[in-house]
């Protein structure tokens, strides 16, 4: 399986994913902001509300990191389960929960591939931008089918390319050029963030990628494309 652009083994992919989040688990959350200029946020308003979590519902937030999205939907009265493979990650997720007072969130070390959780459990399980980073996608979209419960929907946000000519080009070169540096000297590692360029660019495109999420059983699976595709919201439904 490929890692950026090297070929290595799955489970040296699975170890090296981790090594990246562990390196980047503390300055993650100010170099989303420097990536984006911000704009994460906003897309993770939008997915929230497209997500519409309700109270008293249980969520699976997948790749749930330091709680972005988790703290999101427990604001608006869900029970949010944050489950990720990286324990630093989780644990600046934790803290900063913490600080905010908020409440009813759980947190589990969990690998998307082959969750602990039983079957039929949740009400909706979402997962942003974390599923290019798992090695067997398949896998984890078919483990995402067997916890929701019937009626149960599926939404991940991820990033592709964008199929807008310029605005493409103009990403690329701030991808290439300017994210590897911030990384350096914001974050003292700029391998970890060439992995993270290159996994987007890797990243199926939006239709190929609805497919995918179909084939995991899912119905009425759907992709809304941001910005040509450079970030698209995906849904679906286990009826
Ligand atoms: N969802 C958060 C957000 O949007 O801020 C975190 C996204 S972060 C870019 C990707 C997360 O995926 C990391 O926390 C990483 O540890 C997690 N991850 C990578 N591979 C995973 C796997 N196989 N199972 C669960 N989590 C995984």
């Amino acid at each position: 399986v490929n890692f950026g652009d090297e070929l290595v083994t799955r489970d040296e992919k699975t170890r090296r994913v981790s090594a990246v989040f562990s390196s980047v688990a503390r300055s993650y959350d100010m170099m989303n902001d420097l990536m984006s200029g911000g704009m994460h946020r906003l897309w993770k308003d939008r997915f929230v509300a497209r997500a519409k979590p309700r109270i008293g519902e249980h969520v699976l937030d997948m790749a749930g990191g330091t709680g972005d999205v988790a703290f999101r939907m427990a604001r608006r009265g869900a029970h949010v389960t944050v489950a990720d493979i990286n324990a630093d990650m989780l644990e600046v997720g934790k803290h900063r929960a913490e600080a905010q007072g908020l409440r009813g969130l759980s947190w589990e070390v969990q690998n998307a591939e082959a969750l602990t959780f039983t079957s039929g459990k949740f009400d909706a399980y979402t997962i942003v931008f974390g599923i290019r980073n798992v090695t067997d996608i398949p896998a984890a979209l078919r483990e995402a089918h067997r916890v929701l419960k019937r009626g149960g929907r599926f939404y991940c946000m991820e990033f592709s390319t964008s199929d807008w000519p310029g605005f493409s080009k103009a990403y690329s070169l701030w991808a290439d050029n300017v994210i590897p540096k911030l990384g350096k000297a914001f974050a003292d590692d700029e391998e970890s963030y060439r992995y993270l360029v290159e996994s987007i660019r890797r990243f199926p495109r939006p239709e190929a990628f609805r497919r995918m999420v179909g084939e995991a059983g899912f119905t009425r699976a759907s992709a809304e494309p941001m910005l040509g595709g450079l970030v698209t919201i995906h849904s679906g439904w286990k009826i």
